[in-house]
């Protein structure tokens, strides 16, 4: 029966394929006597093997793929599996105490997991996870349960899950990923974030995919819209197909604008840049016509892996970004983790309020040896390009104080042992606390640029988790609380002499974009597949009309008033535009 399911709508465009339902099944082990123990050991060792061409095979894959630091991980996960310190005694079990397989994997695996996170080393508390890995991996084989694992997926699919971590996002094959659907998350989580830069089509926060669609089942995603179709009729199916041919015929149609500068109808310039979470998302905003990287997310390169990514690895992918952008200007933001961006191997704490919690700069200025390493390697990079450097999460001055302080620090460091470091690299502050946007004149005088960052201003000046489906509609983007802080943050700026950028989710709101540009925004980044069609709306604005419907915006009532009336002005426009041609 044909079942449509409303969600929200995370990254545009429409997919058409079987559904794929990725859950990790619960392996239960149970003791068993064995009575033919050489048999029991041959079964283990079978099991061994299976998971030994598996991860030869997801290494390969990872390698080509997503590059040489990903792969390490399964690397790693090889290394465990041969290693006699851990196999031996579960050989030595199954003989010595006439046990079952799983049970004495089991007993030993779980021994060397808790001794090595008991310890102090990092080292060793990072081996503890990959043990824990690997067993789940030889413990399916024993078990014949399958762990599905989306980078091995080779037919055309949408995915079903109750949520995806950013890793598993970074793990999906566009080849055959078609789209994605969860029961939860916003258009703000990072799975849907990094799914607009994949351009992979999703819908989030459907509360119910995994329990209304089967594995295997037909299915439409409609990325625009938020809806998810199971079962369509062929009537429905048709009608999609013509709607994903129209979106595609558009974006072509935008895409004649990827060398054109954006420049509104009465010749006011803005920068139109992308967000990116990988050195590999560089070739996307080349492609979308980026005017520079407004948001370089580099926790991604700490994420999916065991350990911290050395001072080298960081230069790399650092050098590899400014290179590639050849001279434009690339905003790199200081490790951002926690909230829905966990790094395991940290082991920190649960929270009760990972939003709220211990992340971002709190940590950097905290973990200083990790902060420092990151710092060094941008340094570095700094003199292959434009890079400008910004610290997330800042609430307080102090706290702005001193991470600038620890970086110029380090940059003399580097300059006494010899080392270039750019003497031109700009220091900025995501704005995305509202003590940062209500303070905003006094962080104005010691700030290069502000970048605002909506995503998280949003759900704290609402007081709304950006992961919480239920409260998603208090990410009122066009709210005149968020739009009269937007509004102090850019005019302390100006102010002062200094730029300003947006990059949280709003840059790239078609609603938004007229009032930011009314409201003097400098740079607006987004997602590098939102950008062409973000120029081809810009190049028919007028700054000067904004302008003078700016005032009233901000003194409306409600988001909804907002909206209705930014619609009716485009709805006029293109009137006006039909018009025009019709008398010319
Ligand atoms: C934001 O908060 O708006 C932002 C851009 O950062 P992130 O989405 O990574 O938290
Ligand atoms: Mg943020």
């Amino acid at each position: 029966m044909t079942n449509e399911i409303l969600g929200i709508a995370a990254s545009s465009g429409i997919a058409i394929a079987k559904a794929f339902r990725l859950e990790n099944p619960k392996l239960i082990v149970e003791k068993t006597t064995v009575l033919n123990m050489n048999q029991e050991v041959e079964r283990f060792e079978q099991a061994l093997e299976t998971s030994k061409i598996e991860l030869e095979g997801i290494k390969e894959h990872a390698f080509k793929e997503l590059g040489e630091d990903k792969a390490a991980i399964f690397a790693a996960h090889l290394l465990v599996l041969s290693d006699p310190e851990l196999i031996n005694p579960i050989k030595e079990k199954i003989k010595g105490e006439q046990v079952n397989a799983e049970f004495a994997l089991d007993e030993v695996a779980n021994m060397f997991i808790n001794m090595f996170e008991a310890m102090e080393n990092e080292y060793m508390k990072e081996r503890a996870a990959d043990i824990r890995d690997v067993t789940k991996r030889i413990l399916s084989h024993l078990l014949g349960v399958t762990i599905p694992n989306p980078s091995m997926i080779a037919e055309e699919v949408i995915i079903i899950a109750e949520d995806l971590t950013p890793s598993d996002t970074a793990q999906l094959n566009r080849q055959y990923v078609k789209g994605f659907t969860t029961d939860i998350g916003g258009r703000t989580s990072h799975s849907a974030i990094m799914a607009r830069s994949m351009e992979i089509p999703a819908v989030v926060g459907t509360k119910t995919v995994t329990n209304d669609i089967e594995n295997g089942a037909f299915v439409i995603l409609d990325g625009l819209d938020g809806k998810v179709i199971v079962n369509p009729s062929d009537g429905v199916i048709k009608e999609y197909e013509a709607k994903k041919a129209a979106y595609e015929a558009q974006k072509v149609e935008w895409a004649k604008l990827v060398n054109e500068r954006t420049v509104t109808k009465d010749g006011y310039h803005v920068e139109l840049a992308a967000n990116i979470g990988t050195p590999e998302d560089i070739k996307g905003v080349l492609e979308n016509g980026g005017e520079g990287v407004g948001l370089y997310r580099t926790e991604f390169l700490y994420m999916g892996r065991t350990q911290l990514p050395t001072e080298e690895e960081q230069f790399d992918a650092y050098k590899a970004v400014v290179e590639q952008m050849e001279g434009k200007p690339v905003v790199v933001r200081t490790l951002d983790i926690g909230g829905d961006k966990e790094l395991p191997y940290l082991d920190l704490p649960k929270e009760m309020n990972p939003f709220l919690g211990f992340r971002a700069i709190r940590l950097c200025l905290e973990m200083q040896d990790m902060f420092r390493t990151q710092l060094r390697a941008l340094l570095k990079a700094s003199v292959y390009g434009n890079l400008k450097i910004m610290f997330p999460m800042i609430a307080t001055l102090n706290e702005f104080r001193q991470a600038k302080s620890i970086l110029i620090e380090e940059k003399e460091k580097l300059q006494a042992e010899g080392i270039a470091v750019s003497e031109k690299i700009e220091v900025g502050m995501m704005v995305e606390i509202p003590s940062s946007a209500v303070m905003a004149d006094v962080f104005a005088k010691e700030v290069d640029f502000f970048s605002i960052g909506t995503n998280d201003l949003i759900q704290y000046t609402m007081a709304a988790d950006r992961m919480n489906e239920r409260v998603s509609y208090l990410y009122q983007p066009y709210n005149p609380a968020i739009l009269r802080l937007v509004k102090m943050v850019i005019d302390a700026a100006h102010k002062e002499g200094k730029w300003v950028g947006m990059c949280g989710e709003m840059a790239g709101d078609e609603i938004a974009i007229p009032i930011l540009l009314g409201l003097g925004l400098d740079e607006f980044s987004m997602s590098a597949s939102s950008i062409l069609k973000a120029r081809s709306q810009l190049l028919n604005l007028s700054k000067a009309e904004m302008n003078t419907v700016i005032e009233q915006v901000l003194n409306m009532k409600t988001a909804e008033e907002v909206e209705r009336f930014i619609k009716e002005i485009e709805v006029e426009k293109v009137l006006n535009l039909n018009k025009s041609s019709f008398t010319r």
